[in-house]
C-alpha cells in the first residue's frame, strides 16, 4: 500500500514539469486562460503530492514498525526455543545485538530504503518515458549516462555489502564486550580491573571505528558519484537542446520541461545510492538475524512424544555418555545408574567430575551422546519436554533469581500458587525469616539475578521455588553450598520433609547435606566409581573421605560464613 501511495505521489512529481512546460508555452503564446489553468493544475498536483506523501509515510511507518515488532518477537520466541547448548556457545551480547541493532537496520530499509528505492527507480522510468514522448532524440542523449550509473551502483553494492556485514559483526562484539563487563562488574571492581575492561572495550570501539570508516569511505565515494553522473546528461541536454531551441526545431516549453526533468532526476538518483546502501546494511543484518532464526532447535519433543506417564519418579541411566561438543572430551562416561522411585541419592565427587552434567541429563537439558536416560521406564526422548520438566524441580548451583518480587520468584514454577503455599515453601526452605524482615516482605523486588540478596538467601529462595513446584523428582545441585552450618542444619528438616515421597538427587559434599540421602554415588572424571551408604563409602574410599571432610558424622571444616566470600 505504501508503495502504491509512493508511486502516485511520484506520478504527481513527474506531472509537474510537464505542466510547467505547458505554462511556459502559454506565456509564449500569450494565452492567459491556458496559463491560469496550468498554474492551477500545478498547485493541485503539488497539494496532492503532499497528501499522498504524508499517507505514504504513515503507512510505511506502520508496516516497518510492525515488521520490526513481529521479527523481534519471533527472534525472542525462537531464542527461547533453542536448546541450552546453543547458549553455551553464543555470547549474550552477540544475540542482543542481533535482536536490536540488526533489526533496526531492517526496519530502516523497509520503512524508507525500499520505498525510496522503488519510488526513485519508477520516477526515473516514468520521467524517461515522458521525455521520450516529448523528444526521443533529446531523451536518448539525456539518458546516455544511465548504463554508467547502473554499473557504478552495482559496484557500490558489491563492495559495500561485505563491509556492512563486518560493521554489524563489530557492533555485536562491542555489545558483547559491554554486556560482559556489566554482568561481571563485581569481579571487575573486586580486582580493580576497570582500566583493563575499559581498554578491552576501547579495543572493540577502535575496531568498530576502523571498519565503519572503511565502509563510510566506500559510501562517501560511490553515493556522490551516482548522484553526479546524471549531470553529464544535464550538460548534454543543455548543449544539444539549447542548440535546437536556437535552431527553432524545439520549442521553449518542451525544452523547459525537459530541463526540469533532468534537474528532477538528480534527486531520485542520489536516493538510489542511499537506498542501495540501506539495502546492503539490511541484507547484512538480515543474514545475521536469520542465522539465529534458521537455527533449528536441536533438542525438541518428537511429534509422537507422550506426556510423562504416572509413576513414582524412578530414574535410570543406561550406558550414558555425554560430550558437550563434537570436539569436547567426555563429561560423562558409561554411566549406569538405577534410582528407585522415591529414593534419595547423593552425588559426591570432585568439581568437574560430572555431577551437574548428570543432573542436567535428568531434566533433559542436554541429550546424552550415547545411551539412554529414562524416567519410570520411558526414554526421556519419547516424552513431551514441558510435561517432563514439570515433573522435575531443579535447584541449579547458581540459584538464579529474576528481578521481580520474592513471591513471584518463588511461584515461578507454579504461577497459580496461593500466598499461603508460597509462605509454606519459604518456611521449609528456611527463607521465611529473612524474607519477612525485608522492607516489603514477599513483595520485595530483588535486583537483577537476585544480586541484592546474599548467596545463601538466594539459595534458600531457589530451594523454596523448587519445593513449591511439587515435583516428582527433586534435584538439589550444590543447593546449600552458600549456607552457614547453622542455617544448613535448620534447612535439613525442611528438606527432609520436602523430599518425602519424591525421588531426590542431592549434590554436595557436606556430610550433613548428603546424609539426607539413603545412598551415595561417588563420581570422578565423568564416571561412577563407587556406590554405597555414607558409612560404607567413608570406610572404603579415601577420595570420599577427602571430599566430605573425613570422620563420618560431622565435617572437619565448615567455613563460618561462606557468604562473606560471595
Ligand atoms: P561438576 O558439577 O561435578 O563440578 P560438571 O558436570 O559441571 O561437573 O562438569 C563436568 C565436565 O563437563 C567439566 O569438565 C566441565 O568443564 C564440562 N562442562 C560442564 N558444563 C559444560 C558446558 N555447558 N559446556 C561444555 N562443557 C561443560
Ligand atoms: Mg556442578
Amino acid at each position: 500500500g505504501s508503495m502504491v501511495f509512493a508511486w502516485m505521489a511520484m506520478g504527481m512529481t513527474v506531472l509537474i514539469p510537464w505542466l510547467v512546460g505547458q505554462a511556459v508555452n502559454a506565456v509564449q503564446d500569450s494565452d492567459q486562460t491556458q496559463l491560469f489553468w496550468m498554474v492551477g493544475a500545478i498547485l493541485v498536483a503539488a497539494v496532492l503530492r503532499l497528501v499522498l506523501t504524508v499517507i505514504r509515510r504513515i503507512v510505511a511507518g506502520r508496516v516497518s514498525l510492525a515488521v520490526e515488532f513481529d521479527l523481534r518477537q519471533e527472534v525472542y520466541a525462537h531464542l527461547m526455543s533453542l536448546e541450552l547448548g546453543f547458549f553455551d556457545r553464543n555470547q549474550t551480547g552477540q544475540l542482543m545485538s542481533r535482536a536490536t541493532v540488526d533489526l533496526q537496520s531492517i526496519r530502516f530499509f523497509l520503512g524508507y530504503g525500499l520505498i525510496f528505492f522503488s519510488q526513485s527507480i519508477l520516477t526515473v522510468l516514468l520521467a524517461g518515458v515522458v521525455m521520450f514522448v516529448i523528444n526521443p532524440w533529446l531523451a536518448l542523449i539525456a539518458l546516455a549516462p544511465a548504463p554508467l550509473i547502473v554499473i557504478t551502483a552495482l559496484r557500490y553494492t558489491r563492495q559495500s555489502r561485505p563491509a556492512m556485514q563486518e560493521v554489524a559483526q563489530r557492533v555485536a562484539e562491542l555489545t558483547a564486550q559491554a554486556e560482559e563487563s556489566v554482568a561481571g562488574i563485581r569481579v571487575v571492581k573486586a580486582f580493580a580491573r576497570e582500566d583493563h575492561q575499559f581498554e578491552r572495550f576501547q579495543g572493540a570501539v577502535d575496531r568498530l571505528f576502523d571498519q565503519s570508516i572503511r565502509s563510510t569511505r566506500i559510501q562517501a565515494f560511490f553515493t556522490p558519484l551516482i548522484g553526479a553522473l546524471p549531470q553529464i546528461g544535464t550538460a548534454l541536454v543543455l548543449l544539444v537542446g539549447g542548440h535546437e531551441v536556437l535552431n527553432g526545431s524545439l520549442d521553449l516549453g518542451q525544452f523547459t520541461a525537459f530541463y526540469t526533468y533532468m534537474l528532477m532526476l538528480a534527486g531520485p538518483l542520489r536516493t538510489v545510492g542511499m537506498a542501495l546502501g540501506m539495502g546492503q546494511r539490511a541484507i547484512a543484518a538480515g543474514n545475521r538475524l536469520f542465522e539465529v532464526l534458521d537455527r533449528e532447535p536441536r533438542l525438541t519433543s518428537r511429534p509422537d512424544a507422550i506426556p510423562l506417564p504416572e509413576g513414582g519418579g524412578a530414574v535410570s541411566f543406561d550406558s550414558v555418555s555425554l560430550r558437550y561438543g563434537p570436539e569436547a572430551p567426555e563429561a560423562l562416561l558409561d554411566i549406569d545408574l538405577d534410582v528407585p522411585a522415591g529414593s534419595r541419592l547423593a552425588l559426591v565427587g570432585p568439581s568437574g567430575s560430572g555431577k551437574t552434567s548428570l543432573a542436567a541429563l535428568i531434566a533433559r537439558l542436554y541429550d546424552p551422546t550415547e545411551g539412554e536416560v529414562s524416567i519410570d521406564g520411558t526414554d526421556l526422548r519419547d516424552l513431551e519436554i514441558p510435561s517432563l520438566r514439570h515433573g522435575i524441580a531443579y535447584v541449579s548451583d547458581d540459584s538464579f533469581l529474576f528481578s521481580d518480587t520474592i513471591a513471584n520468584n518463588i511461584s515461578y514454577a507454579r504461577a497459580d500458587a496461593t500466598p499461603g503455599e508460597i509462605e509454606r515453601a519459604a518456611r521449609l526452605a528456611q527463607a521465611s525469616e529473612f524474607i519477612e524482615a525485608l522492607p516489603d516482605g514477599y513483595e520485595t523486588v530483588v535486583g537483577e539475578r537476585g544480586l541484592t540478596l546474599s548467596g545463601g538467601q538466594r539459595q534458600r529462595v531457589a530451594i523454596a521455588r523448587a519445593l513449591l513446584a511439587n515435583p516428582r523428582i527433586l534435584i538439589l545441585d550444590d543447593a546449600t553450598s552458600s549456607l552457614d552450618a547453622t542455617t544448613e542444619q535448620q534447612i535439613r528438616a525442611g528438606l527432609a520433609e520436602a523430599m518425602a515421597g519424591r525421588t531426590t538427587f542431592v549434590i554436595g559434599h557436606r556430610l550433613s547435606t548428603i546424609s539426607l540421602a539413603d545412598e551415595c554415588v561417588l563420581m570422578d572424571e565423568g564416571r561412577i566409581i563407587d556406590r554405597g551408604t555414607i558409612a560404607e563409602l567413608t570406610d572404603r574410599s579415601s577420595l570420599f573421605r577427602e571430599l566430605t571432610g573425613g570422620s563420618g558424622d560431622e565435617p572437619l571444616f565448615v567455613p563460618e560464613d561462606e557468604e562473606v566470600l560471595a
